[in-house]
């Protein structure tokens, strides 16, 4: 049998699977398949389809085509790989709607027209399995079961003990990959919370962890084929992990030479019980800068917190949110700030009233005003995806009453707060180090350092891309910076 594996990126509130980041899918089944794999983006195929596999040079006035952006080493020969292979395996699925700056994930509907007419089989697996949505605010995307030969949910959750030597197996698809990536580590899976209405993590996972071991010993895979950027991004609450920060120390001794170790996911509740603060003052160690704890807050608001049984109170939260200040504001090698708190905010939910974007702001302001930083704020509207409670219960309310809001709320939070959070934190004359070049818009080229949730600087000169720039920090805009070259 001969397989290839495409992969159409994914993004869950628990693993991140969208370029710079290769996520865990891929990986694992390519280790569990356990012979000769081709690795596939959905990118490959829309060159092929699009262009017959030929890259454009864009020209100064363009813009990177993101839509052919992450090609693989495989780019030139899909039409001879598509034509050999007997089974498609396909990875699709964003459960989290995001913008990506230079990737564009596949849903089902773009899918479709491009493999319809190949003559292998056609499995699909991935976050998809429970529907898929890129826009938030709206109902999910559901698969068209015709297309497919097979819907393969063994593939989307393997179990630990498999998953132990899938991981080391699997890691070899990064040599498919000619770019760099942020590898996307897995700790655990499930939610010893699980009940925020919205949230599908419950229902796709019961609480598990991997063993430390296990985990270090598929970073080790990857370091050894020369990967050197590395998260902490699948699971709910990194906190959780037990032995978390042996963790963290071994790391270092496995990895010895990394240039990016951020984490992801962090429940505020988990930060205010490690009494002695010993996994903070670890990750603070141990990682490396600019990493955010990303707390889920979801909504100041204390009755749509009530209504959607969300985990952290305001006050916890703000809590949190001072003690990751406290002992990661300082600025470190890569420019930023060592570990600040990231949060996320959610519109759409149960409860929420014209009052709901006050209580925020006035969190927010407090945290403003009492000089804390805060990396990111990350704002959406609810998808609303079948078996959670926010559908069973909303049907369609929020979605015909109170949308036209979002956009002002939304608005609020960027001007009031976001904007001059960022001038906090990056003042003007900041060095960032380690600036990845990603695209061009025009004159302008894009670059962020490769990390969790890493700021967007436009640097007016067309700088050669996929090449690592120190840049100077000269101005912001909404969630964004300018900067020039810092020789
Ligand atoms: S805390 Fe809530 S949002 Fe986070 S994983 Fe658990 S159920 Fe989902």
């Amino acid at each position: 049998m001969k397989y290839a594996i495409l992969d159409c990126y994914t993004d869950e509130a628990a693993g991140l699977g969208v370029p710079s980041y290769l996520g865990t899918y891929p990986r694992y089944i390519a280790g569990f398949l356990n012979e000769p794999v081709y690795y596939l983006t959905i990118d490959d195929l829309r060159l092929w389809k699009k262009n017959n596999s030929k890259i454009k040079v864009t020209k100064p006035s363009q813009k990177t085509d993101i839509l052919t952006y992450n090609l693989t080493k495989n780019y030139k020969n899909i039409a001879k790989i598509v034509d050999e292979i007997d089974t498609l395996i396909i990875v699709l699925g964003v459960h989290v709607p995001g913008k990506y700056l230079s990737a564009v994930p596949g849903t089902i509907k773009e899918l479709i027209p491009l493999i319809e007419n190949l003559n292998c089989k056609k499995v699909l697996t991935g976050p998809a399995v429970f529907g898929t949505q890129l826009f938030g605010g709206k109902f999910f995307e559901k698969y068209e079961k015709k297309v497919f030969d097979k819907i393969d949910l063994k593939m989307y959750k393997f179990n630990y003990e498999d998953i132990r030597d899938f991981s080391i197996k699997g890691a070899s698809l990064l040599k498919q990959i000619p770019d760099i990536r942020m590898i996307e580590i897995e700790t655990g899976r499930g939610c010893d919370i699980g009940r925020c209405s919205f949230c599908t993590e419950p229902l796709k996972n019961k609480v598990e962890f991997r063993e430390k071991k296990d985990i270090l010993e598929e970073m080790k895979a990857f370091y050894d084929l020369g990967a050197r950027y590395f998260r902490y991004g699948k699971q709910t609450c990194f906190y959780t992990l037990p032995k978390v920060i042996d963790l963290l120390k071994d790391t270092r001794k496995y990895c010895k030479n990394l240039k990016v170790l951020h984490i992801d996911n962090v429940n505020p509740v988990k930060v205010m019980q490690d009494k002695d603060d010993s996994i903070t003052k670890a990750v603070v160690k141990y990682c490396t800068s600019g990493n955010i704890a990303a707390f889920g807050v979801e909504s100041f608001d204390p009755e749509v917190v009530k209504q959607n049984t969300l985990n952290t109170m305001p006050k916890i939260a703000y809590e949190a949110i001072k003690k990751i200040n406290k002992y990661g504001s300082e600025i470190g090698d890569g420019g930023l700030p060592n570990l600040l708190p990231g949060i996320n905010i959610i519109f759409g939910l149960l409860g929420e009233t014209k009052k709901t974007n006050e209580e925020n702001m006035k969190w927010l302001k407090r945290i403003y005003d009492e000089g804390l930083m805060l990396r990111r704020i990350n704002i959406r509207q609810a998808a609303i995806f079948e078996g959670t409670s926010l559908y069973e219960k909303s049907k369609n309310v929020y979605l015909g009453k109170q949308r036209r809001l979002y956009w002002k709320w939304r608005n609020e939070i960027r001007q009031q707060i976001d904007f001059p959070m960022l001038e906090r934190l990056t003042p003007k004359g900041t060095i960032m180090r380690d600036c990845y070049a990603e695209i061009y818009d025009g004159k302008t080229t894009f670059c962020r350092q490769l990390g969790t949730y890493p700021l967007i600087v436009g640097v007016k000169e067309r700088l050669e891309l996929k090449k690592f720039y120190n840049l100077e920090i000269t101005g912001h805009m909404l969630r964004s910076l300018t900067g020039k070259v810092y020789h």
